[in-house]
């Protein structure tokens, strides 16, 4: 059992090598959540030392897409803290000490066979390095001539060759692995900076981390982690590996081309994305929480506060869940509608403005907003279904104007006689507007669909609206005179043409 009071220090620690994805939301997310539940901190951790995947400005996007979740953090590249520095290219010459420190105690040894790859090489191949390598077991002291003398070298972990590992994950329990199976992994590359499984050994310890949660990805590399913990007689952090997402099919993990594939479709999986797609960072954040975690079996609606109370590891599922983007939709809609109006109004507004609105009347966006807010699965939504309440001109399809089997003249007939209540009418609440618009249907022998289909294309050029009475009530006295006016306008030339 993880203590809920023993304050956690955990690490967000993303590498900047592209854009941002639900998945790195996630992590960050469970981390935040441990840190904030105890007490602790969270600490943002650039980890850039593979310079060839260095993307420029993913930095930037990775923090943004935090900070729009929601997760601040305590320590980090931007904040400093006691700790720093928080981005690893800063740090080359505290790792470059500890890599001399594993030397020295035969646990690393300077690897000259430049012919070979720094990336981790296939199991036949490092058995063959482990076997073969000429350099392996050679005295620092000539090691070190030949880098003076500037041949190129890198450093590698010497993996002991017979024996077992013990590492434990807080989901999985112990995980033991044979030494031959593992690798004489690089632990510095050629160009003098660390690989990451040597950089996150170092940075959580001198960083002084207690929890580590990062994905499943790192489950395969994670006895190494132990071995180098070991060889510097290191406690270690406690380990959580939740599982990775796959695909909404369920068949695999999800692919760049995948990822791709969904952008063609309107979805996405980068955190930058979400908003302009319309949802909230609160549904997000409720949407990534539950993939690979639950409550309880009922309980499906949480703001981060309640995440705060209520996560807890031993709740994480070690299985892979598939990723669900009708999920998401239902818990935008549910977030949408738990917001106060003002606060969906101005959330609202960038929306409206962006599709072109003038959006300069603080109260008429507040009754948007309210009638929306049932109405909408996304933001993005709201220019389509609510636009019409900030245009000066609306124009209705001449044909919608014209009722389900009536002629022209008659349905001009219907608008003049509805023209002539609405205008005596004190107010279009449905209280007051509803009883005298169905009795002039009943009156003149239309139905009550008639005239609202009417009042529905005149008033808002769609064919589907917000409840006419509200409708009005926003458009306002004025203007909706005006509109059924044009409306009248528009019928009249109908029924010149063909009656
Ligand atoms: N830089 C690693 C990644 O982006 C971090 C893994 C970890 O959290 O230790 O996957």
């Amino acid at each position: 059992m993880i203590s809920k009071t023993q304050p956690a220090r955990v690490r967000f620690a993303p590498s900047p090598t592209g854009r941002t994805h639900l998945g790195s939301g996630r992590t960050a997310l469970y981390n935040y959540l441990l840190a904030r539940q105890t007490g602790g901190q969270f600490i943002l951790r650039i980890e850039d030392t593979d310079r060839k995947r260095y993307v420029d400005g993913a930095e930037e996007e990775l923090m943004e897409g935090l900070r729009w979740l929601g997760l601040s953090w305590d320590e980090g590249p931007d904040v400093g803290g006691p700790r720093g520095p928080y981005r690893q290219t800063e740090r080359k010459e505290m790792y470059q000490k500890y890599a001399r420190e594993l030397i020295e105690s035969d646990h690393a040894y300077y690897c000259f066979c430049t012919q070979r790859d720094d990336t981790l090489s296939a199991p036949e191949q490092h058995q063959q390095h482990r076997e073969l390598c000429p350099t392996r077991d050679l005295p620092i002291a000539e090691a070190d001539a030949r880098i003076a003398a500037g041949e190129t070298h890198v450093i590698r972990f010497k993996m002991p060759r017979g024996g077992s590992i013990t590492v434990t994950d807080a989901i999985r329990g112990n995980i033991i692995v044979e030494n031959s199976t593992l690798d004489d992994y690089v632990l510095v590359k050629s160009d003098g900076l660390p690989v990451y499984h040597l950089a996150v050994v170092i940075d959580d310890h001198l960083m002084e981390i207690t929890h580590a949660i990062r994905t499943s990805e790192w489950l395969p590399t994670f006895p190494l982690h132990g071995h180098i913990y070991n060889a510097f007689g290191w406690e270690q952090p406690i380990w959580i590996h939740p599982s990775i997402f796959l695909k909404p099919d369920g068949k695999g993990k999800m692919s760049k081309r995948d990822t791709e594939a969904l952008l063609a479709e309107g979805k996405s999986i980068f955190l930058g994305d979400f908003e302009k797609m319309g949802y909230l960072p609160e549904a997000v954040v409720n949407w990534a929480a539950l993939i690979g975690w639950s409550f309880d079996d009922k309980t499906e609606f949480f703001i981060l506060e309640d995440l705060i109370e209520k996560f807890s590891v031993e709740k994480l599922n070690p299985s892979p869940a598939a990723i669900n983007f009708s999920k998401l939709d239902h818990f935008n809609g549910l977030h949408i509608r738990a917001l106060s109006i003002d606060d969906l109004a101005e959330r609202l507004r960038p929306f409206f403005e962006r599709a072109g609105y003038t959006v300069d009347n603080a109260k008429k966006l507040h009754q948007v907003a309210e009638v929306l807010q049932i109405r909408l699965a996304n933001l993005a939504e709201a220019p389509e279904k609510g636009g019409f309440f900030f245009k000066d001109e609306i124009h209705p399809e001449p044909e919608s104007l014209i009722g389900k089997k009536l002629s022209a003249n008659e349905s001009l007939e219907m608008a003049r006689h509805i023209q002539t209540l609405i205008q005596s009418l004190p107010d279009f609440s449905e209280d007051t507007a509803n009883q005298p618009l169905r009795h002039l249907a009943t009156k003149l022998g239309y139905k009550a669909g008639h005239v609202f289909s009417f009042l529905r294309n005149a008033l808002t050029a769609q064919q589907v609206s917000p409840p006419v009475f509200e409708t009005m009530t926003i458009i306002g006295r004025e203007k909706v005179l005006e509109r059924i006016s044009n409306a009248i306008a528009t019928l009249e030339e109908i029924a010149r043409t063909s009656p």
